[in-house]
């Protein structure tokens, strides 16, 4: 039986200042069975994207064993802190820039090639000023007609 192969031990362990019984050491950490390990605490990989987490860059802190009945064999699962997970990405640098690229494109006016600083209207791609130089109204004159054509 798993319960005569593992003994239970009692260990010095990261997820609590207090020892805690183990079912001894696997590769030099900690060895859970199932049940036993703290959910509240501890987590699978597997778990922590359940949750939106990623381990962090942090090593594991424990094994948890499990028997796999479809392979008939122990399966060791690494443990990790939940404490010390981190949110999963929603998008990585790269996806950012790109998006970030897409809407500065759409801001940018066709006629003096800067960045308006709102989205540019699809029919002249034009900003408010340039526009209005192209009526052939100068924008920095208190215009009557400026009021209302003011766009944005
Ligand atoms: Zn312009």
């Amino acid at each position: 039986m798993a319960g005569r192969q593992y003994p239970w031990v009692l260990a010095d362990v990261a997820w609590s200042a207090a020892q805690e019984f183990t079912r001894g050491t696997h590769l030099g950490l900690p060895l859970l069975s199932w049940g036993i390990a703290p959910r509240d605490l501890l987590a699978t990989r597997r778990q922590l994207r359940a949750r939106g987490l990623r381990p962090g860059g942090q090593e594991p802190v424990a094994y948890l064993y499990f028997r796999c009945r479809a392979a008939e064999k122990k399966v060791y699962a690494e443990l990790f802190l939940i404490s010390l997970a981190k949110p999963h990405r929603p998008a990585t640098p790269a996806q950012h820039t790109a998006l970030a690229k897409a809407n500065l494109g759409r801001r940018l006016c066709r006629s003096c090639g800067r960045d308006a600083g709102y989205v540019v209207p699809l029919e002249t791609r034009q900003c408010t000023n340039c526009w209005l130089l192209d009526q052939g109204i100068d924008p920095t004159a208190e215009h009557d007609g400026a009021a209302h054509l003011q766009v944005g």
